[in-house]
């Protein structure tokens, strides 16, 4: 075995389906044997169930299928998947909470309709092709669902608190089409094999081991590539099911599934869990600062110059705790002993990068710190800059002189005049993520070729503001 010699599980991984093809009924035959072959092994993974799947699947009377797939972890993969408008078509030109609202809007009745028949209610979501919105993520949390197969990832973990949500991070290939394929399947195995080594040797916490579209394991070609590439969006008469190859390579398929269900349960390195488990062991968050930590916090940023992601509060929260603790001295002469964490979105809309004002004293910080707070007590999410005497400050610029006034106060060294740096507004990761989101969404061969991916690409970039390493309440 290649990953042998290890006693105790080093990382935990999921094993994932997308159940998703309404329209071809032999595909629902495929993902009843990956569920009884699952539950045959003693293994368990998660399956994500579209709304348009649930209902087909009901409708064709497929209680067998059903029931097979409730053993396992039941999650949800939008309501209609590829039909336009996708998700990222219909959050294209959305504002944030307007976003938030669409999303509730569409796909709570999906997600009604998968707890209806399944029986129990999908408690994530995996992100469904390449589409995604962060809105997304805020209304999945809103309706109480984590997000899944994130294209937004922490870089020190999996599992990640973003956009008001917790996401799990994006999967491995999967085997679609190569489990029914005896000259392809070892080699794409032994690829397997050798880049789980490498996750585990890179020191991943976790990963979605993809297993397949069931759909593709049967099919020649995906079920939505032949009715809705490229934007196209023929009427339901008009949908047509893709080819299929014969019934008795399914045998073929079975034996090879088997292996790899096998080698994942019995692979020391790897612990098989479902992402409902894991969203218990994550959901819990650090619920207060003491005045030490958010010292340290505010010293790092002086000194690092970062907006930093990897604190127990994220820097929405961090700025929003340097208020609380500069009004606290405010009314007191002293920091607080204690910060609580309130929950707060990114700006949004693009902060000014450079500050009208370069320094503040104490004062002015004081009554911009009262201004961030009630800013966000009104709107649940940061404002993009905050004006004193006429005077802008950006955000991000706020975040540094802020972290001054609270090493200030916690060393009592009188500074003067703190300086307002005119630094990135956002996290440095916000750089990278300006480059993949529009790779994302240009990536998927269903949606319309004229999508325009800016203003997703904006409202994710100021969400950086939310970011931090998940399950940080984990004691
Ligand atoms: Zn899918």
């Amino acid at each position: 075995m290649l990953i042998g010699g290890r006693t105790a599980a080093d990382m935990q991984a999921t094993l994932a389906f997308d159940v998703e093809d309404p329209i071809t009924p032999e595909s629902d035959d495929v993902a009843l044997w990956l569920a009884e072959i699952l539950t045959e092994e003693g293994a368990t993974g998660t399956f994500f169930v579209t709304g348009a799947k649930a209902r087909a699947l009901e409708e064709r009377g497929r209680k067998d299928v059903i029931d097979a797939l409730a053993e396992h972890d039941i999650a949800y993969h939008s309501n209609t998947h590829s039909v336009h408008p996708t998700i990222s078509e219909y959050l294209a030109d959305c504002g944030w909470r307007e976003g938030i609202e669409r999303v509730i809007e569409v796909e709570e009745p999906g997600i009604d309709d998968v707890e209806r028949i399944f029986g129990v209610r999908p408690r994530s979501f995996g992100r469904s092709g390449g589409s995604y919105a962060p809105q997304f993520v805020a209304g999945m949390a809103e309706l109480g669902l984590a997000y899944a197969y994130s294209p937004i990832e922490h870089p020190t973990t999996a599992v990640t608190r973003f956009a008001g949500g917790l996401t799990f991070g994006d999967h491995t290939p999967g085997f679609d089409h190569v489990l029914a394929d005896a000259e392809e399947f070892p080699q794409r195995f032994e690829d397997f094999k050798r880049n789980l080594t490498g996750h585990v040797g890179g020191g991943r916490d976790f990963l979605f081991v993809f297993v397949a579209h069931p759909s593709r394991v049967r099919a020649t070609e995906f079920w939505d590539i032949v009715n809705f590439a490229n934007g196209r969006n023929p009427p339901e008469s008009a949908w047509k099911t893709p080819p299929l190859r014969p019934a008795s390579s399914m045998e073929t398929a079975k034996d090879h599934y088997r292996q790899l269900v096998r080698f994942c349960r019995d692979t020391p390195a790897l612990d098989l869990t479902t992402v409902s488990s894991l969203i218990d062991e994550y959901e819990s968050e650090v619920e207060s600062l003491r005045t030490a930590q958010l010292v340290e916090i505010a010293m790092r940023a002086a000194s690092s110059r970062e907006i930093s992601i990897d604190q127990p509060f994220s820097p929405g929260e961090t700025i929003l705790a340097f208020c609380e603790a500069l009004l606290h001295v405010a009314e007191t002469g002293e920091l607080p002993r204690q910060v609580a964490r309130k929950p707060v979105f990114g700006p949004s809309e693009n902060p000014p990068t450079a500050p009208m004002r370069r320094t503040a004293d104490l004062d002015e910080l004081t009554e911009a710190a009262r201004i961030v707070v009630e800013i966000v007590e009104r709107d649940s999410k940061l404002p993009t800059q905050v004006q004193i005497d006429g005077c802008r400050m950006g955000i991000g610029s706020l975040y540094f002189a802020l972290a001054e006034g609270i090493i200030t106060q916690a060393t009592q060294q009188d500074r003067g005049q703190i300086a307002l740096p005119a630094r990135d507004q956002f996290p440095a990761i916000a750089r990278d993520i300006a480059v993949d989101i529009p790779d994302t969404l240009a990536g998927w061969g269903i949606h319309d070729r004229d999508l325009d991916p800016r203003r997703i690409t904006d409202h994710t970039i100021r969400q950086t503001w939310t970011m931090k390493p998940a399950g940080t309440g984990q004691q």
